[in-house]
């Protein structure tokens, strides 16, 4: 036989580092580590033919300002558990239509302060303003915003003065954040799924009992409708390393009620996605939660368990949802992006008020996936319905708190019933004008092979 004097030299070079792996102490009651895996795509066969980009933003208040949401605050803010974030996602299709997503970790996008941006980006980037997305995750623990200017005797009150102060800059900072993602465009591919996540529950009393009766007021109403859905849009590099995930829920970010500046729950799930992936851009989107608040809610409700314990808990449970999302049977993301945004008058019940200038937005990805978003604090029944009455091919994924911060937009059902959400004044044709609006727009940014399924005649069908 032939020697192969240099194989056994060989085999002690591989052994010896092998066995220093496989016998290594781990530290006491840790779990041996495996050693990293290189990015693998969760979707080898849908193509990379989309750009994306993201960037992001500290808008941290550097001082400590009046906070926004509850308006029983006593005090400005004493300190930061978390810093607050704008962050911007940016995705372009082959034919070059542009689409900018931008979240932010605060109580709403103001009308005037979203009008300001898309004129800017408009002039700068060319971006249409139907092409743009502004959402706030509606966290209460986030300073207040002003964007009428500060004038006469309000200009000796620093809590008038700084918030206009922080909005200005905001804007500046949102405009960065558009720019500099639009300017980190690259090659990559979008899937798109959704799991769900329980802990929204609605907040509302139970109408269909009488007020007499013992339970009627306990919140939460399990019995009340809910959204549960966990949207999620992944864009991952063409070898597969993960980017970024767009992903929403509908619910209050009103775990927390102190006086630190902090995402609350989505701040948490957003923070816990990107802690162990970097370079990745998590981006929080809130959809119709006017009506939900997250549960358990305050410490008093469960014994030994902070406020912010829970806001974490929830936060692990948000994103523990994204997890799932990320890796369930991807659905190709494919293009056209085609965007359509109307602002529909609101009336208001007393004839005297004017009416409310509401912007509806719907975008389409291809006969993929269809994003409506609504401003302002909407109801879970807009979310509710949209999804039954597009159902179709395409995803339906259906957003509030974009573009526009007025108050709270109830459903018919909901202001008939009154309470909180309907103490607004609106008119009993809010939820018509709204469902108009979006149904128009879908018709718009949709070819005739992509319209949703006809319900109705499969339900005729079905009973034939
Ligand atoms: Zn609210």
């Amino acid at each position: 036989m032939r020697s192969h004097p240099r194989i056994p030299g060989l085999i002690g070079l591989l052994f010896i580092p092998l066995c220093a792996w496989l016998f290594a102490e781990p530290p006491p009651g840790a779990t041996p580590l495996s050693p990293p895996k290189p990015p693998a795509s969760v979707a080898p066969h849908v193509p990379a033919n989309w750009k994306a980009g993201t960037a992001l933003a500290v808008i941290t208040p550097p001082k400590m300002l009046w906070m926004a949401g509850y308006a029983a605050r006593k005090k400005p803010a004493e300190g930061k558990v978390q810093e607050l974030f704008a962050k911007a996602l940016a995705l372009e299709d082959e034919s070059g239509n542009r689409l900018v997503v931008v979240t932010l970790d605060l109580i709403g996008v103001p009308q005037e302060l979203r009008q300001d941006v898309a004129d800017h980006v408009q002039q700068t980037y060319g971006l249409p303003p139907a092409n743009l997305v502004l959402n706030a995750s509606h966290t209460h623990s986030g300073p207040q915003l002003r964007t009428r200017p500060v004038t006469g005797e309000d200009l000796k009150n620093p809590k008038l003065t700084d918030a206009f102060a922080y909005t200005e800059k905001l804007k500046t900072d949102i405009c960065t954040v558009v720019g500099q993602a639009l300017g980190n465009l690259a090659p990559a591919r979008l899937t798109w799924n959704k799991a769900r996540c329980g802990f929204a529950m609605n907040r509302r009393r139970d109408y269909t009992l009488p007020p007499e009766h013992p339970n009627a007021n306990k919140a939460p109403n399990p019995d009340g409708p809910v959204d549960h859905e966990v949207p999620a849009l992944r864009v991952e590099a063409p070898d597969g390393t993960p980017r970024a995930v767009l992903f929403g829920y509908a619910c209050h970010n009103t775990a927390l009620g102190f006086y630190n500046y902090c995402g609350d729950y989505a701040g948490f799930a957003q923070q816990y996605l990107e802690e162990h992936r970097p370079g990745f851009t998590a981006l929080f989107i809130t959809g119709c939660g006017a009506d939900q608040n997250p549960y358990p809610r305050r410490s008093d409700v469960v014994p030994g368990i902070t406020d912010l314990e829970l806001a974490m808990q929830h936060g692990r449970s948000l994103s523990n949802a994204v997890e799932v999302a990320l890796i369930a049977n991807p659905r190709p993301v494919g293009g056209p992006i085609r965007a359509a945004y109307e602002e529909i008058q609101l009336d208001y019940a007393k004839a005297e008020r004017s009416p409310h200038a509401y912007p509806v937005q719907v975008i389409r990805f291809g006969s993929d996936l269809v994003l409506i978003t609504l401003g302002s604090e909407v109801v879970v029944d807009y979310s509710l319905r949209f999804k039954k009455e597009f159902a179709g091919p395409a995803g339906v994924w259906v957003a509030g708190y974009t573009n526009d911060y007025n108050g709270y937009i109830p459903s018919l059902r909901v202001l008939k019933e009154g309470g909180y959400e309907a103490a607004a004044g609106w008119a009993e044709s809010v939820e018509d004008r709204i469902v108009e609006a979006v149904h128009r727009l879908y018709r718009q940014v949709s070819g005739p092979r992509e319209q949703a399924w006809d319900t109705t005649k499969d339900a005729k069908s079905t009973k034939g």
